[in-house]
C-alpha cells in the first residue's frame, strides 16, 4: 500500500514536472530570445530549457535522437530548413486559432507543421556611387549583359540562395532558371563568398556594384558599435526588385518554428508559439533582429520603413523547400560555387 502511494506520488510529481517545462531547440541566438523566454516563463510558469546549436546540428540532433528526443519546439531560419524538418518527420502538425489568425496562410504550413516567426526580404543592395536605382528592376535583369562583372552573391550552399532559386524555379521552371543562374555566374565580379555581410563589404570596396542580400544584414552593420562597420554602409542603397505591375514582388523568406514530432509537452509548445507571435513578443523580435514582424499589428522599425514599402512575393513558403533539390541541381549545372 505504502509502496503504491509512493509510486503514485512519484508519477504525479513527474507528470507535474513534465507539464511545466518546454525544451526549445534553436539555432537563432539573439539576446532578445532570452528576454522573451523569461517573459514567457513569468507569464505561464512554464520553464524553458534552451538548446542552441548551429543551423544543421539543430536538425540532425533532433533527427538522430528520434523518439528519445527531449525537444518540444524547433526554431530555425529559412523555410527550406523548416520544410526539411517537415519532410524528414521531425515535426508534427498542430493547429491553433491564434496561430492561424496571426500568420498569413502563405507563411505557414497548411496542416500546421510549422509557422513563420519573422520575415526577411532578399533584395538588391547597390553601391550608390556606381548605380542609380532607376537602372534596377528585377532579379531576372541581374543576369543580363549590362551587369557583366558587376554582381556579387553568396555561395550556392547557403540556404537563402537555394530558397530564392527554388522560388524562381517554382514560378518559371528549371530550364528558364538554369539560364538565369548561368547569367548570374557569368556576371560575377568575384567568386562567391559566404554570408551576406561579405556581399555588402564587397560592393562597398568596389568589388562589384550590386549584391543580393537579406536586408537585416545591412541594418545590423548600420547599427554596429564599430565605426568602421557603419562606414561600410555609407554608400549602400537598398532596392526591392520585381515591383512592377505584372511582377510577383520581392522574394520573402522566414524564420519559423514547429512542434517536434516526439514532443512530450505539446500543449506548452503551442502556448509558446502563440506567445512568440503575440504583438509584444514580435515587437521585441523586430527590434533585435531588424526583420519584418509576421504579426501585422506590429510596425517594422523606422529604418526598415525608411527603405520604403514594397510588394512581397506571396509564394507559399513550402515551395522553397519543395524545390530545394532542383535548386541544388541547377547550382551544380551552372557551377555556382
Ligand atoms: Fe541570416
Amino acid at each position: 500500500m505504502i509502496l503504491k502511494l509512493i509510486i503514485g506520488a512519484l508519477i504525479l510529481f513527474s507528470s507535474l514536472n513534465a507539464s511545466n517545462v518546454l525544451n526549445v531547440y534553436s539555432h537563432r541566438n539573439y539576446y532578445a530570445d532570452k528576454q522573451l523566454f523569461e517573459m514567457f516563463e513569468k507569464e505561464t510558469g512554464i520553464k524553458i530549457n534552451l538548446t542552441e546549436l548551429d543551423s544543421s546540428e539543430v536538425l540532425t540532433e533532433i533527427q538522430s535522437d528520434g523518439e528519445d528526443t527531449d525537444a518540444d519546439v524547433l526554431i530555425t531560419v529559412d523555410a527550406g530548413r523548416l520544410v526539411y524538418a517537415q519532410y524528414n518527420n521531425l515535426l508534427q502538425p498542430v493547429t491553433s486559432e491564434k496561430l492561424e489568425k496571426i500568420v498569413p496562410s502563405h507563411l505557414r504550413q497548411k496542416k500546421g507543421y510549422w509557422y513563420g516567426l519573422t520575415k526577411r526580404a532578399r533584395v538588391i543592395a547597390y553601391n550608390k556611387k556606381k548605380v542609380s536605382p532607376s537602372q534596377l528592376s528585377t532579379y531576372k535583369d541581374l543576369a543580363t549583359q549590362k551587369w557583366a562583372k558587376k554582381v556579387v552573391v553568396g555561395k550556392s550552399t547557403e540556404m537563402y540562395n537555394m530558397s530564392l532559386l527554388a522560388a524562381l524555379i517554382a514560378y518559371e521552371g528549371e530550364e528558364e532558371i538554369t539560364k538565369w543562374a548561368k547569367g548570374i555566374v557569368g556576371n560575377l565580379a568575384r567568386s562567391p563568398l559566404e554570408g551576406d555581410t561579405n556581399q555588402i563589404k564587397s560592393i562597398s570596396y568596389n568589388r562589384g556594384n550590386l549584391a543580393i542580400i537579406n536586408t537585416y544584414y545591412l541594418a545590423k552593420l548600420m547599427n554596429s558599435k564599430k565605426p568602421h562597420e557603419v562606414e561600410l554602409t555609407d554608400d549602400i542603397g537598398i532596392f526591392f526588385p520585381d515591383q512592377g505591375k505584372n511582377e510577383r514582388g520581392t522574394h520573402i523568406n522566414i524564420s519559423g518554428m514547429g512542434v517536434v514530432k516526439y514532443s512530450k509537452n505539446k500543449e506548452n509548445a503551442i502556448k509558446f508559439m502563440e506567445f512568440m507571435l503575440s504583438s509584444k513578443a514580435q515587437k521585441i523580435y523586430a527590434e533585435a533582429s531588424y526583420e519584418y514582424p509576421i504579426n501585422e499589428t506590429v510596425e517594422p522599425l523606422e529604418l526598415l520603413k525608411s527603405w520604403g514599402d514594397f510588394k512581397e512575393d506571396k509564394i507559399n513558403m513550402e515551395y522553397l523547400g519543395y524545390y530545394n533539390h532542383k535548386a541544388v541541381e541547377v547550382f551544380k549545372k551552372v557551377k555556382w560555387k
